[in-house]
């Protein structure tokens, strides 16, 4: 009885594929090939019914599974670098900033030049100009590129540093920010009196320096940096280590914020705020 003998073997066959599977999946788990697990089976579907060679077969599959290891992977550093939200390239309008090369800055977001060795980018500028803005826009596109950044306010930081030396915790505090080649301290301008009497982020600069490197945004430049420090010699040491491989941009630009609260008073085809004079009340 052909007919039957035909049947049997289907069902047999299917019964001895679902315990495959199920194996399969038990030891893609152990291994932890998670896009392996999703993804075989389709692949054996279409590697059967086209007959590759059981080596491309495997060599599809793996290439999902490093892909998707380097997506989850950038998720992570996204998740970590708490960068302020929607501040991107995309949303960022260069014009506004002529003095800053486009080109330039993109160059930087690619990270190799500078990040490699420990070099440096300071963004300078009053208020509203856009220097977080820039600085995270920035970060992002490092991360994209594969690169570990870290976004903070320097207050906290400083803070959190501060707090790690009353612990005597300081030295592997600052060691376990070696992991960021990009560390983004952002207002480094507004540390306060009392936290400049610590010496934490001088520490902290001596240690990163020509290894691992700092993206500094600061209202004021140097002028006004021995308020951050506890004393004038160490604040030349500091500013010695950050400028000694950086890049310097300087965004002496009016107040976004203020520019475009102007634009939308004064509605649509009237002349832009550049062409306005300064007598225009805040
Ligand atoms: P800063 O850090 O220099 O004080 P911010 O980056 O916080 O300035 O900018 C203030 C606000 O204006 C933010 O909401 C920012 O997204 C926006 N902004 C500033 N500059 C630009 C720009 N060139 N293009 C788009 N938005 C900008
Ligand atoms: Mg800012």
């Amino acid at each position: 009885m052909p007919h039957r003998y035909r049947r049997d073997r289907r069902c047999r066959m299917s019964v001895t594929n679902t315990v495959d599977a199920a194996r399969l999946n038990l030891l893609l788990n152990e291994l932890r090939l998670p896009a392996i697990k999703v993804l075989w089976a389709q692949f054996a579907e279409q590697s059967d019914k086209e007959g590759w060679p059981a080596g491309r077969f495997l060599a599809t599959i793996a290439e999902h599974e490093i892909a998707e290891r380097g997506r989850r992977r950038i998720e992570r550093h996204l998740v970590e670098a708490r960068l302020p939200a929607g501040k991107t390239f995309d949303s960022f309008d260069f014009e506004a900033v002529p003095m800053i090369s486009k080109a330039q800055v993109m160059a930087l977001a690619a990270g190799d030049s500078w990040l490699g060795k420990g070099a440096n980018l300071l963004l300078f500028g009053p208020p509203g100009g856009g220097k977080s803005h820039l600085a995270a826009a920035i970060g992002l596109a490092l991360i994209e590129n594969g690169w570990r950044v870290l976004f903070t306010r320097t207050t906290d930081l400083v803070q959190k540093l501060q707090l790690a030396r009353r612990e005597l915790n300081l030295e592997a505090a600052i060691n376990r920010l070696d992991r960021f080649d990009l560390l983004i301290l952002d207002d480094l301008a507004y540390v306060t009196k009392d936290q400049a009497e610590t010496s934490v982020l001088f520490e902290l600069i001596s240690a990163r320096y020509e290894r691992r490197s700092m993206l500094i945004t600061a209202n004021q430049p140097f002028g006004e940096w021995n308020r951050v420090f506890p004393d004038p010699a160490m604040t030349l040491a500091a500013i010695d280590r950050l400028v000694h491989h950086a890049t310097i941009v300087e965004m002496n630009v009016e107040s976004y914020r203020r520019r475009t609260a102007l634009e939308r008073k004064r509605g649509p085809g009237r002349p832009p705020s550049h062409a306005t004079p300064k007598t225009v009340a805040d």
